[in-house]
């Protein structure tokens, strides 16, 4: 099924988007936010949730692409 964020309603979420949610809110979360809008929620900036994306595939999280 076609994810879409809780927000905004923008899809297809990528799976990248999709595992950072799970990774900062929580993995049993059947509902996911865009990386604008994760970003929002959290504070943060969408950069600083690249930043994070790219650290856990380096740890080797399966999470991601
Ligand atoms: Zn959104």
């Amino acid at each position: 099924m076609e994810k879409e964020c809780l927000a905004c309603g923008k899809k297809p979420l990528d799976k990248n988007t999709i595992g950072i949610n799970k990774k900062l809110i929580g993995k049993s979360i059947k509902t996911f936010y865009c990386m604008g809008c994760l970003a929002d929620y959290l504070g943060c900036s969408v950069e600083d949730l690249i930043e994070k994306i790219e650290e856990f595939k380096e740890e080797g999280c399966t999470l991601f692409e």
